[in-house]
């Protein structure tokens, strides 16, 4: 009797235990589904839970909550885990690592690009990397996947498909002539020295493409990656000038040349070689193109009087080295806020936007701006548009009566956006669609 009293007060205990731990570890889940709610209801309110371009879908049926792909994210408070499954919160800030695709060990993430009422314009490419016009081909982001890796490793691929596609008597200057020399071009361009091709690499700006833009002091996140004739680079983080350096020696050991300052207008197709013509005036012919455009077109011009003034720019370089100025930014994404905060310390800095909230910028940036505005170190001027630029003043219209201020100014920072290369894209025969939630990455 004794035993049997003993027995049920030790399975009693245990079974107390199990539902005290069972109780904690419910309790716990709901409440950090308490907080993804809530992350979610001011994500909707910021206008920052929509996707924009790539974004990750989960499907709960294979989700099993192990939070590997929260973890994996670099990005913050993109996903999050409510009620046992993974789901979305700032999705248009994704910026489409995939971490969060090959984390999963269920497989249960894929990566989407546009959205069934939100679509976005990409060009026609098989898995060749070839476009719709035989001997064109696309890496890089202009082909929908961003970030630095990827476009390297597109850029590799594109050239190894060239590569076996190139006639041996075609009448052309060169094999190939690369357009572009961000991280897909500067790819490319290796992978042809290596396979030694005859080719011609052309650049409207300068080497490394959107990352010579980034701000000196911008983290470039990154995983490793292969560089034909370097070999592996073993980076997570790293600094813009470390990359550009990189790629500087690496092109300079293989005496690739970089034609800079030579923005390619069109590409005519004549007896099946290309005529590759620049803005200059320059004519090439090639038996094929590498376009590695990017996405990011030429930046948008707001066109009013003075915009071609040397005190204008379209991005922000060495903002450290501004300082005691009158700047005006304008415009209201990611772009502007950061270059006004990174401008704000050392100058006076209005940051003029057309709309009544900033309603497409990150959480963190979002933060970091009002605190910049409380503390009078950014003047925020919305529902605002800029006039006209003047050698030491701009005029901005301000508010819905549209009153006309005279503001003191040295500089001029415009982020406005950029112009799609659609139609440079469309003038060489190359079809745009627009994807509506389309599947790019799935297991
Ligand atoms: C603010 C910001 C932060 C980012 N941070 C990261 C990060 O931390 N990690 C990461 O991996 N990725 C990051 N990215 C994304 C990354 O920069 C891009 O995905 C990558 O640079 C794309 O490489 P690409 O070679 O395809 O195109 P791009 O780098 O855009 O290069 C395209 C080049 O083509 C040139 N070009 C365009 N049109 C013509 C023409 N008609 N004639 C001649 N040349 C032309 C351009 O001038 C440019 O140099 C970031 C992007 C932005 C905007
Ligand atoms: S694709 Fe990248 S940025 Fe987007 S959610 Fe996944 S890990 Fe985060």
């Amino acid at each position: 009797m004794e035993q049997l009293i003993e027995s049920i007060l030790i399975y009693s205990f245990a079974a107390i235990l199990c539902i005290v731990v069972v109780a904690i570890y419910l309790r716990k889940k709901k409440r950090e589904s308490k907080i993804v709610d809530e992350k979610i209801k001011k994500a909707k309110e910021d206008g920052l839970h929509e996707p924009i371009s790539l974004h990750p879908v989960v499907d709960i049926n294979s989700c099993i909550a192990t939070g590997a792909c929260v973890a994996a994210c670099p990005e913050h408070d993109i996903l999050g885990i409510r009620n046992g499954k993974a789901t979305i919160i700032n999705a248009s800030q994704c910026i489409g690592h995939g971490a969060c695709f090959h984390a999963c060990p269920t497989e249960a993430i894929s990566l989407r690009i546009g959205t069934e009422k939100r679509g976005v314009e990409l060009p026609h490419v098989n898995q060749t990397f070839e476009t719709n016009v035989p001997g064109i081909f696309i890496a890089g982001e202009l082909g929908g996947m961003g970030l630095i890796k990827n476009s390297v490793e597109q850029g590799k691929q594109a050239v190894e498909n060239i590569v076996k596609s190139i006639k041996n008597n075609h009448n052309a200057s060169y094999d190939l002539i690369i357009i572009g020399a961000g991280p897909a071009g500067i790819s490319g361009s290796l992978m042809a020295k290596k396979h030694g091709l005859k080719f011609l690499l052309l650049e409207q700006d300068t080497l490394g493409g959107t990352v010579f833009t980034f701000p000196r002091k911008k983290i470039v996140m990154t995983s490793p990656m292969d560089l034909p004739l370097f070999g592996k680079i073993k980076l997570y983080e790293t600094s813009k000038t470390e990359l550009l350096d990189l790629w500087q020696t690496v092109l300079k050991k293989n005496n690739i040349t970089v034609n800079e300052n030579s923005k390619v207008d069109s590409i005519i197709s004549e007896d099946e070689i290309f005529k590759v013509v620049t803005l200059k005036g320059d004519q090439h012919t090639s038996a094929t193109v590498l376009l590695a455009i990017g996405r990011r077109g030429t930046p948008r011009k707001l066109n009013i009087p003075g915009e071609m003034k040397e005190k204008v720019a379209y991005r922000l370089l060495e903002p450290e080295a501004i300082s005691s100025k009158h700047v005006i930014v304008v415009g209201g994404g990611d772009s502007a806020v950061e270059s006004a905060l990174l401008l704000a310390d050392q100058n006076h800095v209005i940051l003029s936007y057309r709309n009544e909230v900033f309603n497409r910028i990150k959480p963190q940036n979002s933060m970091a701006l009002n605190k910049a505005v409380a503390e009078g170190r950014i003047e925020v001027r919305l529902s605002s548009n800029l006039l006209s630029i003047e050698d030491d003043t701009v005029i901005l219209s301000v508010g819905k009566e549209g009153e006309n201020l005279t503001l003191k100014n040295d500089l001029v920072y415009i982020f406005a956006g950029g112009e799609l290369p659609t139609q440079f894209l469309e003038k060489a025969g190359i079809k745009i669609t627009k994807k509506f939630g389309e599947t790019v990455l799935k297991h």
